[in-house]
């Protein structure tokens, strides 16, 4: 109620016409009375006048005319509101006096008689004095008091009494009027009032308020409602720049947690996922696994064939591993062509192997692209958490010694973490970091291999290194040549072999006088050190060795995995008289059409195949095909591994160039190379080459 401003207006308009009621009143009370009173004046100056002049004639004897005087002032009686009346001789003595009982004048007279004919107020009574004329003689005077008051008392009194209803009811009615005027004047305000806590209590601000007056609150509501218009278009702006920050956020989220080019998890969404269902493993004491794994030979292609078939191929990988996948197993892409699983349940040795298995099988169809057919292998790690302490950096490194074992043991396999793969990685890293000293100490040591012709004649040597190291003995390089690749210290040790080879190579010609090559083995890591050919030279230069001696090796994947750079560097050692030897065929690519773009003289058939030969088809197959394919490039061929003579026996019957082997003699120290034969024999040989040689 007192909320309302129409209390306090109403009070002030009932006030207000209240207050001027009563002063209209007053002031025509007042007006009556003036009115009143003069008409009062001019009756009693006529009254006076009249009775002034019959009194001139009775006031010309000498003796007062009591009797006559009262007769003649009789008259007065009839006239209410004359209170008295004094006749007074020229001389202004008080002759006769007629009054009402109960009035007893007080007005003194010789004042008012010199000023007469006048008429005076005093004391609320009229008094009006008159000469009084015989023959233009003064004879007398008259003196007459009116009541004024008591008239004019009973007059205002009958006013009030026929004018105060009308004014009241008037009163009434206007207040009334006014009210209710003021009831339609603020009840459009009260509504807009009403209109506005309902959109602050709503926020719809697409409401509008329905203004049909042009005064105040019709403009109010007019200027509300284009507020609005602002509020509703500010608030369009701001929703679609809401929608654009949360469409903007979506995106970097996405970016954030998911690899754009296989559009799968990444590193930092499988890393942040892992550390929470770690902890919730652990609370809940169950086991996580995850398997870690990498593309063989991933650089390879990407050197050899162009990014984008690399690209082509990470998408086609994440592709066949999701299908193979079960609905809550986690694939991740960790970068480059690194991979992670983390299967969502089931993580005993069984279920991990066969997951394994799966994703191997997953890679046997060779990729197709761009007419080529690409086989690409996986190395798998795995880890389990409860091996890792429910450490994430721990479970990680755990996956990635696993995955460099399956590396190590040959691509394409899995192998899960085990604890001793720990302590073999601190061997590892001691390994790594004696190198140096065992370089500056002479630990290392050269072995030769001999490399037989079909008849058995010594056409060459491998070298092959050895290190005499100080606190595990002797090592052998398929264990410490990895290590010196991933740390960095390859390079060192494969200058150190070319100076000894070129240091011992007067030797072993001295030995054997007839034209051989030494072939000295290059690791993949050495293709990506640009100043490779430049030592090269300057050692051979230095120590004057003849070029032509000299063969180098290496792996069909270090080949590919830097092919550019390998392409060239083997170009120019070739033009040097160097010749270039392609080392364990057939263990790397299924795809042999880069062998026309390559510069090599040898293939070397791997030794796994050798080995098989007698009891695996496949292996003859594979053999047979490489001899076919050498020869048909025009390519020398090399077989490694021979322990047996049905070996060498089945090789040359099938058209293998060179051998090398066990049976003919294992990688030997220099000081015993002498005495080595120059050709080789054996007595049970069916051979027909045997002869034919001779
Ligand atoms: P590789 O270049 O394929 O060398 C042939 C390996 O086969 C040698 O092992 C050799 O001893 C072994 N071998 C040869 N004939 C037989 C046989 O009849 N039976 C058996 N079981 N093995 C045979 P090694 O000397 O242990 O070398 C292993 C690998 O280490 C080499 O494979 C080569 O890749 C690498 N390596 C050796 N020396 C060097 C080197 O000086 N520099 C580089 N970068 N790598 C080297
Ligand atoms: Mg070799
Ligand atoms: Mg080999």
């Amino acid at each position: 109620m007192l909320r309302t401003i129409k209390v306090p207006i109403a009070l002030t308009l009932v006030s207000a016409v209240v207050i001027t009621s009563i002063l209209a009143m007053w002031l025509t009370i007042k007006e009556h009375e003036r009115l009143y009173t003069a008409s009062v004046e001019q009756d009693l100056n006529v009254l006076t006048a009249n009775l002034a002049d019959e009194l001139s004639g009775v006031l010309v004897s000498s003796v007062p005319p009591t009797e006559q005087l009262r007769q003649e002032l009789a008259t007065l009686a009839s006239y209410q509101h004359i209170l008295e009346a004094r006749v007074y001789n020229s001389a202004g003595e008080l002759i006769y006096e007629q009054g009402r009982a109960e009035y007893n004048t007080s007005v003194p007279l010789s004042d008012l008689l010199t000023q007469s004919p006048a008429t005076f107020s005093m004391d609320d009574k009229l008094i009006a004095t008159r000469h009084i004329i015989n023959d233009d003689t003064k004879v007398g005077y008259l003196m007459i008091v009116n009541d004024v008051e008591t008239p004019v008392s009973n007059s205002w009194q009958t006013l009030m009494l026929h004018v105060l209803p009308f004014v009241a009811v008037a009163l009434l009615l206007t207040i009334a009027v006014a009210l209710v005027l003021l009831d339609r004047w603020l009840t459009p305000l009260s509504k807009l009032s009403a209109f506005t806590q309902r959109l602050s209590y709503s926020k719809d601000y697409t409401q509008r308020f329905d203004a049909r007056s042009a005064n105040e609150v019709g403009q109010l509501a007019a200027h509300i409602n284009t507020l609005l218009d602002a509020i509703e278009a500010e608030l369009t702006i701001n929703q679609e720049q809401n929608q654009t920050l949360i469409e903007q956020q979506q995106t970097m989220t996405h970016l954030a947690n998911f690899d754009s080019l296989t559009s799968l998890p990444n590193r930092q969404f499988v890393m942040d996922n892992l550390r929470l269902e770690l902890a919730r493993a652990k609370r809940l004491e169950k086991d996580i696994a995850l398997l870690f794994f990498d593309l063989d030979g991933f650089k390879g292609i990407n050197d050899s064939l162009g990014h984008e078939i690399g690209d082509l191929i990470l998408i086609e990988v994440a592709e066949r591993v999701t299908t193979m996948l079960r609905d809550g197993d986690l694939v991740a892409r960790l970068g480059g062509d690194e991979f992670i699983i983390v299967p969502d349940r089931d993580v005993t040795d069984v279920s991990l192997k066969n997951l394994a298995n799966r994703v191997i099988d997953a890679f046997r169809d060779p990729f197709h692209f761009r007419g080529l057919a690409l086989t690409v292998g996986v190395s798998i790690g795995i880890a389990k958490a409860s091996e890792a302490s429910f450490e994430l950096s721990q479970l990680m490194s755990n996956a990635d010694l696993a995955m460099y074992r399956s590396k190590a043991k040959g691509r394409g396999i899995y192998t899960i973490f085990t604890n001793e793969m720990v302590e073999s990685h601190k061997r590892k890293l001691s390994i790594a970091n004696s190198i140096d000293q065992g370089l500056a100490e002479n630990e290392f040591v050269l072995y030769y291999q001999p490399k037989v012709a079909k008849d058995g004649t010594l056409v060459g040597f491998e070298a092959l290194i050895r290190w005499h190291h100080s606190e595990f003995g002797m090592i052998n390089p398929a264990e410490f040549i990895p290590i010196a690749e991933q740390s960095g210290r390859i390079s060192a040790i494969t200058k150190w072999v070319i100076e000894r080879v070129s240091a011992e190579l007067p030797l072993l010609q001295s030995i054997f006088t007839y034209k051989f090559r030494v072939a000295i083995n290059l690791s993949g890591h050495d293709l990506r050190h640009l100043g490779l050919f430049d030592m090269i030279h300057s050692i051979f230069t230095e120590q004057q060795v003849n070029p032509e001696y000299i063969e180098f090796e290496v792996t069909e994947s270090a080949y590919l995995e830097n092919f550019a750079f390998a392409n060239k560097f083997f170009r120019r050692l070739s033009n040097m008289g160097c010749a270039i030897a392609l080392d364990d065929f057939g263990t790397g690519y299924s795809s042999l059409s880069y062998l026309t773009q390559i510069t090599i003289d040898t293939l070397k058939i791997d030794r796994q195949f050798v080995r098989e030969l007698e009891t695996s088809e496949r292996s003859r197959l594979v053999t047979n095909s490489i001899i076919d394919l050498a020869k048909r490039l025009s390519l020398t061929i090399c077989a490694e591994g021979i322990e047996c003579v049905s070996q060498w026996e089945y090789l040359l019957d099938h058209g293998c160039d060179h051998v090398q082997g066990y049976l003919f003699s294992k990688p030997i120290p220099l000081e015993d190379v002498a005495a080595l034969p120059e050709r080789f024999t054996f007595p049970g040989r069916t051979s027909s080459y045997d002869n034919s040689v001779q």
